[in-house]
């Protein structure tokens, strides 16, 4: 039996007259890497925001590890890990006083080295975020997320603009969180990451879900209502070419 960790019923939101998400239902499993997969103006980060409590909700019923959010946002906001924007880090501080700093609004005592460890940043510690690559950012307010110990991290389009070595990079880090009993609920526009990384999938779109499987059984699915690509498939793509050319080492350093 999967344990439900979060239940969304019938969630919409109105911004103004504009209806962003119309009325959807999902159940996120613990232990899962969950996928909000759609394009651009979806819906994605509303409804994101409305679950990690950033965002006020126009209807439906939303609970988080068994807290209702209209009644115990607290607590919601005590479990989770939610990735913020670049823009919201000191700019005067480093990367081991920016965690200790987040540790402090948790009132936790971090261990700043060990969390620069886990995402591959020991050698950052005394940098500032602005003198950071892309991938390196990333998974620095990755580690952000982990301050608190979470039970369930959000992620917010983190791969989106990264090459392809700082994606697989953070992908694998996105497994490791995993792989340590963290619940990953994730938003994307890439369709392979979503099939490589993601267990099931919500497939978002105008605000609706009009999909929501394992990757896998989608693709069966489709090819067993007939469906064939146009051209023979090739065993690899461009992008296999380039990274078995330039290698998966980390290039950002
Ligand atoms: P996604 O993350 O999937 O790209 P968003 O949730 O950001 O989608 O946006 C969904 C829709 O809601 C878009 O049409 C967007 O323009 C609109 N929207 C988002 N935030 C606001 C806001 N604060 N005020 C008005 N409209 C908004
Ligand atoms: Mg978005």
């Amino acid at each position: 039996m999967k344990n439900t960790i979060i239940s969304v019923k019938n969630l919409s939101k109105k911004y103004g007259e504009f209806q962003a998400v119309k009325s959807i239902s999902f159940d996120v499993y613990e232990g899962e890497i969950f996928g909000l997969l759609g394009p651009n103006g979806a819906g994605k980060s509303t409804t994101l925001e409305i679950i990690e409590t950033l965002r006020e909700k126009s209807g439906g019923e939303i609970m988080v590890a068994g807290f209702d959010l209209d009644k115990n946002p607290g607590e919601i906001k005590k479990i989770i890990g939610v990735q913020l924007q670049n823009s919201g880090f000191y700019p005067g501080l480093n990367l081991v006083q920016l965690l200790k700093l987040f540790g402090g609004l948790y009132n936790r005592p971090v261990k700043p080295l060990e969390l620069l460890e886990k995402v591959n940043l020991v050698e950052k510690a005394k940098a500032k975020v602005k003198d950071l690559s892309g991938g390196q950012r990333q998974r620095f307010s990755i580690a952000t997320t982990l301050v608190n110990t979470p039970r369930i991290v959000f992620l917010d389009e983190p791969t989106t603009g990264l090459d392809p070595q700082a994606r697989r990079n953070l992908w694998d880090l996105i497994r490791e969180i995993r792989a340590n009993g963290t619940t990953v609920i994730i938003t994307t526009h890439y369709m392979d990451e979503a099939e490589q990384l993601c267990d099931r999938i919500a497939i978002l779109d105008h605000g609706e879900i009009i999909k929501l499987d394992s990757p896998d059984r989608m693709i069966d699915e489709l090819v067993a209502g007939g469906f064939e690509r146009p051209k023979q498939v090739k065993a690899a793509n461009l992008e296999d070419v380039f990274i078995h050319l330039t290698g998966r080492e980390m290039r950002e350093e």
